[in-house]
């Protein structure tokens, strides 16, 4: 950790009171060098298992033949994006890669700016989408001293156990539309709204589905375009489809993607509406020199083999149903389970000190996570107040993996009652 600090400089940060060396993954699980095991809850990078042998095959025999950029003309790219884009409603026909999702949502934005001729950006109060200029100032959940940009504008989370879900369309789609008054009264227009399409870093909200769809006609109407971020809920994670939007029966402007895409393997980009790129394309030409390179290409293709041949999506529903049924029977047993949330396995429980006035339990939170590390268990935490328990794992997760989370998080939630 000294060596990391002398080298690395103080702007890193490391998981746990007690950090962990992992020298290895595999499927579920990340190995440190004494071989002591610790199941992986958390990693929604590694989607199809950590090392999976045939992305690992796909990429060092590519590697073997050819690496190069995107101006000599290569099948890869195009057989990649011709399978990624099938996912999608055919409205979205273009895609772009890059390498991160950070230059994913930061070509959107410059892609919603050149479209629309406005500025405005809209996003929740606690997001996180990106580690560039752009987007460090549209990224809340980086902390106090982020200052946002000024065309920036923050709009509540869609808090299902503080909001009634009845009434939580029209609660999002008003404060959007309050956001763009705010916006409008310093002369500035909207471009577009960005969100999380699973609120990951907002505390996950992803239901009742259909919720964010008002939202989107209201920003539409403003001139602006939607963008989903699907680089955490993307690729089978919510169980029911392959993106985190389809839940809510929309078809955004813009998708940006990235995390799993790759399996570790850096891998990100977009899908856009040909109407919506046309003027980027006018004014800009693009080139990114190793996104949409061969080996990445490779890789995003193994990737989806591995996930349709293991049936993976079907398995996040499965095992995400599973484990939130389990999970619900904790909270009849815990009072300090508030909820238990999410889609798939993208699942969210809050933890709060009183069930009547619904006070965030922050620090039993952070303790909860570090007793579930020493318990071989990682998961980590979500929300403006770090009390909902984040549990986001690879889409290789079992029952029996499911049953070991469920059991350390029993004894762990005992020791606070
Ligand atoms: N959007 C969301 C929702 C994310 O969670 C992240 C990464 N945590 C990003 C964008 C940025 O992706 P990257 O770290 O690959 O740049």
């Amino acid at each position: 950790m000294q060596r990391r600090a002398r080298l690395l400089g103080p702007a890193y940060r490391l998981f746990y009171e007690s950090p962990l060396h992992v020298t290895r993954g595999e499927g579920a699980w990340l190995i440190d060098g004494k071989g002591k095991r610790y199941l992986d809850a958390y990693n929604n990078v590694a989607c199809v298992g950590h090392s999976h042998p045939a992305v690992v095959e796909a990429l060092a025999k590519q590697a073997g033949v050819l690496n190069t950029h995107t101006r000599y003309l290569h099948t890869g790219i195009l057989d990649y994006a011709e399978r990624l884009l099938a996912t999608m409603p055919p409205e979205l026909a273009h895609a772009m890669f890059t390498c991160t999702g950070s230059e994913a949502n930061d070509l959107a934005l410059r892609v919603a700016r050149a479209h629309t001729g406005a500025e405005g950006l809209i996003i929740t109060n606690f997001a996180y989408h990106g580690v560039t200029a752009s987007l460090a100032e549209a990224s809340p959940s980086l902390g106090k001293y982020v200052k946002l940009g000024h065309t920036v504008r923050t709009v509540p989370a869609p808090d299902t156990l503080r909001i009634a879900p009845e009434r939580l369309s029209n609660y999002f789609a008003d404060s959007v539309r309050h956001a763009i008054s705010d916006l409008q009264a310093v002369g500035i227009k909207p471009a577009a709204l960005l969100v999380d399409t699973v609120f990951s870093s907002d505390g996950v909200y992803t239901d009742p589905p259909g919720f964010l769809a008002q939202a989107v006609e209201v920003i539409r109407q403003a001139g602006g375009v939607f963008i989903a971020d699907e680089v955490q809920a993307g690729l089978g994670r919510t169980g029911d489809s392959l993106w985190g939007f389809a839940r809510h029966q929309l078809v955004p402007d813009i998708v940006t993607m990235g995390k799993p895409l790759g399996n570790g393997h850096p891998l990100a980009g977009i899908a856009v509406k040909p109407e919506v790129l046309a003027a980027f394309g006018q004014q800009c030409r693009y080139f990114n020199t190793f996104g949409g390179n061969p080996v990445s290409m490779a890789v995003g293709m193994a990737v989806l083999d591995v996930l349709d041949n293991e049936q993976l999506m079907a398995n996040a529903k499965k095992v995400g149903d599973y484990l939130r049924m389990e999970l619900n029977k904790l909270q009849a047993r815990h009072q300090l389970i508030a909820a238990v949330r999410g889609a798939g396995l993208f699942i969210g429980v809050e933890l709060v000190s009183n069930l009547d006035t619904l006070t965030q339990a922050t620090a039993v939170a952070a303790r909860v996570v570090n007793q579930m590390r020493d318990r071989q268990v990682l998961l980590g935490t979500s929300g403006e107040h770090a009390n909902i328990l984040k549990i986001r794992p690879p889409l290789v997760f079992s029952k029996e993996n499911a049953d070991q989370l469920v059991h350390a998080l029993d004894c762990v939630l005992a020791t606070h009652s």
